[in-house]
């Protein structure tokens, strides 16, 4: 496995970090989960622009242009020769010292890996998954803001854990006001009355490109959608319910909380959206690998 570090691919033994990098010692980076199928990036320049949004907000300089990023992105998967591949871009603060100051750290550490995907079992995208609200609540946007892909990830761990601990396959969580936000590292969608609803970004999501891609594909289906405040009550009520993200794309959900979901099994419209979602995929992006 080759790995892109600092503007070179090196092995991934020799692919190293210092220790008072500020990415390992205060999670103070960003970061982008991409995924690749065919050998097509699947909105590689959305990601790449959200990637320099969430910089932008912490005051992070990535030490390369939007296109050197991309071209870098390309060559990892190029280097591995993976047609279907998860990619993850990390850009973290640098080394520093033990203070937090970001300004010791002179300059950002940029790698790239090209990994295989690891997918849901395929039967979970036929009969839906069941999942629970845990505890921990999202974090609040006037503290981090969820928009942030930061590399801080750990109020998603604490509820991670929880899900574990109870045998659910992802956990739900609500913001500080008990409203839905998000799953651990997924968006969430309903259909109620034949409209899509879904959390707005305010009420402390991730603005998911899969969640945009949906909506995108909703709204040419003449879906009406609404990013909204959900709570749990409009989840039980639901007539379907579905997760996106780039590496679950589109789930279903036919369980939260004990409660069966519409009919307990995926939907009409999530059906139709996975099937649109994954003939987007096959021909939105650039083919890097043949
Ligand atoms: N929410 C969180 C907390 C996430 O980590 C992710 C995965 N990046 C998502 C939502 C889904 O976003 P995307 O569709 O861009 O992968």
């Amino acid at each position: 496995m080759k790995i892109y570090l600092n503007g070179e691919l090196v092995e991934k033994e020799e692919a190293k970090i210092s220790i008072f990098d500020h990415g390992l010692l205060y999670g103070d980076g960003v970061f982008e989960g991409i995924r690749s199928y065919n050998g097509i990036i699947f909105k590689l320049r959305e990601h790449i622009n959200r990637l320099f949004e969430s910089a932008h907000t912490i005051m992070l300089k990535i030490p390369l242009t939007k296109e050197d990023l991309i071209e870098a992105v390309k060559q990892t998967l190029r280097a591995n020769q993976l047609k279907e591949a998860y990619i993850r871009l990390v850009v973290t603060r640098g080394e520093g010292d033990l203070g937090l100051d970001p300004r010791k750290c002179k300059k950002a550490t940029v790698f790239i890996i090209a990994d295989k995907i690891v997918l849901y079992p395929e039967e979970l995208y036929e009969t839906g998954l069941a999942i629970i609200t845990v505890p921990t609540r999202r974090n609040v946007p006037e503290a981090l803001n969820p928009q942030i892909k930061s590399l801080n990830y750990l109020n998603n761990i604490l509820a991670k854990i929880e899900a574990i601990n109870a045998n659910s396959e992802e956990a739900i969580m609500l913001n500080a006001q008990g409203y839905v936000a998000e799953c651990t590292g997924d968006n969430i969608f309903i259909v109620a009355k034949g409209k899509l609803l879904t959390p707005a970004p305010y009420v402390g999501t991730l603005k998911g490109i899969t969640r945009d891609t949906v909506i995108a594909l909703a709204q040419k289906d003449q879906i009406v959608v609404h990013e909204t405040i959900l709570t749990r009550h409009d989840l039980f009520n639901a007539d379907e319910l579905f997760l996106t993200g780039t590496a679950a794309e589109i789930i279903p959900v036919v369980k939260v909380d004990g409660r069966v979901i519409g009919t307990g099994k995926p939907g009409p419209v999530t059906l139709r959206l996975m099937k649109e979602f994954r003939e987007l995929t096959t021909i939105d992006g650039e083919k890097i690998l043949n």
